[in-house]
């Protein structure tokens, strides 16, 4: 790739100058110069292909900017002093950002990485890019991962799939999660990965006439309406599959797996006006219908999800989204910043869909043990959600298998505090009760009532716990 190539992917989407774009594509060039990466390339390939990825993106100039400097601070001589002198200190910023994360090093599995983790995640609360930098170069560290050790190999796969996977789903960046997941069960399952590859491909050749047809079906539908749309077939994530046969313990052929479409269109109008044709069309799975646009998810995800019998009897599993919602779903994160970008200034609404991720940098920063730390992020990440509604009908979306207590703290810390009891649907329930999608949850609050400490062992959200954490510290009550 030449810098012209970079230029001209950069100018597909963006109207901004590019002059510290070509000065950082030299800069960065001169200051790795004749350094090799381990496949034998000029280590200045890794800088250019981050470079790539961020412009896959639609990222701004800084920080694509700054993706190819990325690893001058720790690799060359160069000084902050001097990028913060040619590129300003915005650019500045994210690469010592980046460089933050890089030198941590990772000793031992657990500990050691949470412990880090969590200071990486704190730095991204200044600075989101930072983190979309960062996952640019583990994609592309992956990507590159056959020319390093067994071991090595072994040992980055266990990272990305523990924490770089998943840090990317919970920021709504699902495309890179996937193909993280897919390189990190390769190195890890070599022989589950190629036969279960193979396996996939074969069905889904096989499926191909299922999907010929029922795409025949639908068009015929749609053709008078002239509602703009792409119908395409889904591709599935092989580790996704893997991981459901692992848990359900079952091989490759009884897990069922449906047949996944997408119809993506213009307006939030046409997705209903698209769902209300394909049920005229197909008999729809009762209680298979999930509305992500009028509730969307934590991490910013919308589409309509329904589950059709194709003619055949075959089931499909259909989602139906705009073009914004479909980029949206791919680069989660990473497109919301480039309407902040567009707009050239503060976005309202953007910092109104970042707050959860705000509020839990600041639930993480009270966690004590990098342990309890590591726990928690497992479970909000959890996709998984159910959502529960306040006696006065607003939703509310928590985690499988939330509680009372946690939904009293997601409302306010102080209906948290002083909860002595829960109603649902109109019953009095125990404050260990499982709450359910769709349940009416109603919180009795006692005036001077405080959390109890076992409380701690009920909760699932990081929020309730962090909370009556502090009022136990800060009431004189030792947690251990
Ligand atoms: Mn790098």
């Amino acid at each position: 790739m030449e810098m012209e190539d970079l230029i001209k992917k950069f100018k597909e989407y963006s109207t901004q100058d590019t002059t510290l774009l070509e000065l950082a594509w030299n800069f960065s060039k001169e200051a790795h110069a004749q350094q090799k990466r381990a496949s034998d390339d000029l280590y200045f390939t890794h800088c250019q292909a981050v470079a790539d990825i961020l412009a896959g993106f639609r990222m701004d100039q800084e920080t694509i900017a700054a993706g190819l400097l990325h690893d001058v601070l720790e690799d060359t001589k160069i000084t902050p002093d001097s990028i913060k002198k040619d590129f300003g200190p915005e650019i500045c910023d994210l690469v010592q950002g980046v460089t933050k994360i890089e030198t941590l090093k990772f000793s031992s599995r657990d500990v050691a990485q949470a412990e880090n983790w969590r200071r990486m995640l704190l730095a991204t609360a200044k600075d989101i890019r930072v983190i979309v930098i960062k996952l640019a170069d583990r994609l592309h560290n992956m990507r590159t991962l056959n020319f390093l050790t067994r071991e090595k190999q072994l040992e980055i796969s266990h990272e990305t799939i523990s924490l770089y996977a998943p840090l990317s789903q919970r920021l709504g960046m699902f495309q890179i999660k996937s193909e993280l997941e897919d390189l990190s069960f390769k190195y890890m399952h070599p022989d589950e990965f190629n036969s279960l590859s193979a396996k996939v491909q074969l069905r889904f050749a096989k499926r191909e006439k299922l999907l010929e047809d029922f795409k025949a079906v639908l068009e015929t539908q749609l053709a008078p309406t002239q509602i703009p749309h792409r119908i395409l077939a889904r591709a599935k994530n092989l580790f996704s599959i893997y991981r459901k046969m692992e848990k359900q313990e079952k091989p490759f052929e009884d897990i069922q797996d449906a047949l996944g479409v997408r119809i993506i269109t213009d307006t939030v109008v046409n997705c209903y006006a698209l769902l209300g044709m394909v049920h005229s069309v197909f008999k729809p799975l009762a209680g298979s219908f999930t509305d992500y646009i009028a509730v969307p998810k934590m991490n910013l995800y919308r589409s309509l999800h329904t589950t059709v019998m194709a003619p055949s009897g075959e089931l499909v599993e259909i989602q139906i989204r705009t073009d914004e919602m479909h980029h949206t779903s791919e680069y989660g994160i990473a497109a919301h910043w480039r309407y902040k970008m567009g707009e050239g200034g503060k976005d309202a609404h953007l910092n109104e869909k970042l707050n959860w991720l705000r509020q839990w940098m600041e639930w993480l920063q009270d966690l004590s043990s990098p342990r309890e730390f590591i726990e928690s992020f497992k479970t909000d990440l959890e996709l998984d959600q159910i959502f529960i509604f306040t006696p006065k009908g607003e939703v509310k979306p928590l985690p499988m298998n939330a509680t009372p207590i946690d939904f009293a703290y997601l409302i306010h810390s102080d209906i948290g505090d002083t909860c002595i009891g829960a109603k649902v649907n109109n019953k009095m329930v125990r404050l260990d009760h499982e709450l359910k999608s769709g349940d009416i949850c109603e919180i009795l609050t006692r005036r001077n009532s405080a959390p109890k400490k076992d409380w701690l062992g009920i909760v699932k959200t990081a929020g309730a716990r962090s909370h009556i954490r502090k009022y136990l510290r800060e009431h004189g009550q030792p947690l251990e």
